[in-house]
């Protein structure tokens, strides 16, 4: 787990607007829910058998005996909130977002933490294509706004419970005819998780992959009528997508549509594809955690992958002027004395900077250039005694004596020019 130093945190509150902006117009409330859950929501949700649950999930026992677990990813949380808070009746469907720490027991790496954030943007309460187009056109839109560059939307449809059971056990055939040629890991997922199968990056299973029978050619009508109107929507609305008939995403609870959001990263010798975000549709999860059938849609980014990216693709943040006024005083009386003034500023809505541990007036000098104040004001310890103020401008060098009481309306005057 890091901290986010002050130097990082620009990235964090522009990515912040970037989706409260984007919230905003399509209509999505901010929901914060607790870090901390049952269990038993990620166990349902989630999924038992997944990675996330029973690899990298922070789950521990209180000293009451109750099963908590750091939440690992946001999906079931909002599902948790949207039945306990009787959302179902509230005008549909409900369009939530948040952004906020998730955690996961993982080998941190670049771009990989134990601690790390995402914002997500979920749809509950509404089946139709045009929702999981809105969702993928919305995170593309942020990540596009953002400036990243080579973006690439994947998608896949792994069914529902009418016609996934079925390709399950044809993959799960298919596999156990080849089951000494698989990696260790996969032959595990035969029993366990056998879509997991078909992400695996290891070597020796990638001919077994090429050859294995694909979802996209069992789905019964009604997922395929939904994934071919949810590609039309994006061919409409013109984001570029592929189709990857090996994307499954690790969680139990999704149906149909499934998508990812990647970019490139200028590795020694390759570009690497590096995944920045994902979801999908999951109309079964709000009644797997005891709620009702309720259809919903949803995804998340990753903030860390996002700020990785910013920083090599050399995305530039304009950072405001930081402030309009600088303090310099030399003396203690000085001092005094320009502590009132910074109030008086304070009050009077001006930005101002001082730094009242430098003595030396070339040093507070060079401090008021590198926060690029338009005005620097000086108390020496004649003004101090006179009870004046000299008012420079930074930009010519013109300095003008006035009274300490009229600094403020001066100042105020000089900045509307
Ligand atoms: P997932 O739901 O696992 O696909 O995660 C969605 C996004 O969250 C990923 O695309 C990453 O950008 C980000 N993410 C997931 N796990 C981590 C992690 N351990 N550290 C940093 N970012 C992560």
């Amino acid at each position: 787990m890091s901290d986010i130093l002050p130097t990082d945190q620009k990235y964090f509150k522009k990515i912040y607007e970037a989706a409260h902006k984007m919230a905003d117009f399509y209509g999505f409330m901010k929901i914060d829910t607790p870090i901390v859950e049952n269990e038993e929501v990620f166990d349902k949700g989630t999924g038992a058998s997944t990675d996330i649950v029973k690899k990298e999930m922070f789950a521990f026992k209180t000293k009451g005996g109750d099963a908590l677990a750091l939440r690992p990813e946001g999906t079931p949380g909002i599902a948790r909130s949207f039945i306990e808070n009787g959302m179902h009746s509230w005008p549909q469907p409900v369009k939530l977002w948040y952004f906020g720490p998730f955690f996961r027991y993982e080998h941190p790496q670049a771009g990989r933490y134990r601690q790390f954030w995402q914002f997500g943007f979920e749809v509950l309460g509404e089946s139709g294509p045009v929702i999981d187009a809105q969702i993928i056109q919305i995170f593309y839109n942020i990540l596009k706004e953002l400036k990243l560059k080579d973006l690439s939307v994947e998608v896949n449809s792994i069914g529902d419970n009418q016609c996934r059971p079925y390709y399950k056990k044809l993959l799960t055939n298919y596999l156990k005819s080849r089951e000494s040629s698989l990696c260790s890991e996969c032959r595990r997922r035969i029993k366990e998780n056998v879509l997991r199968f078909l992400d695996c990056k290891e070597e020796k299973c990638q001919p077994i992959k090429t050859e294995a029978p694909q979802i996209l050619d069992h789905l019964c009508d009604e997922c395929k009528a939904h994934f071919k109107t949810v590609l039309e929507f994006l061919d409409e609305i013109e984001v570029p997508y592929q189709l990857n008939p090996y994307l499954v995403r690790g969680l139990d609870y999704y149906t149909k549509t499934v998508f990812e959001i990647t970019s490139l990263l200028e590795g020694e010798t390759e570009k690497k594809k590096i995944e920045l975000g994902g979801g999908g549709r999951y109309d079964k999860l709000l009644k797997t955690l005891g709620g009702r059938d309720t259809p919903a849609c949803g995804g998340a980014v990753g903030v860390e992958r996002v700020i990785m990216f910013m920083k090599r693709q050399g995305v530039e943040i304009d950072e405001p002027r930081e402030v309009s006024v600088f303090l310099s005083q030399i003396g203690d009386m000085a001092k005094r004395k320009s502590l009132k003034l910074l109030d008086q500023f304070r009050k009077a809505k001006i930005s101002v900077g001082e730094s009242f541990g430098r003595d030396s007036l070339k040093a507070q000098m060079n401090r008021a250039d590198k926060l690029g104040a338009r005005f620097t004001l000086i108390i020496g310890q004649k003004e101090a005694l006179d009870g004046t103020v000299i008012i420079r401008d930074m930009k010519n060098g013109k300095q003008a004596i006035v009274k300490l009481e009229k600094a403020v309306s001066e100042v105020k005057e000089m900045l509307k020019k």
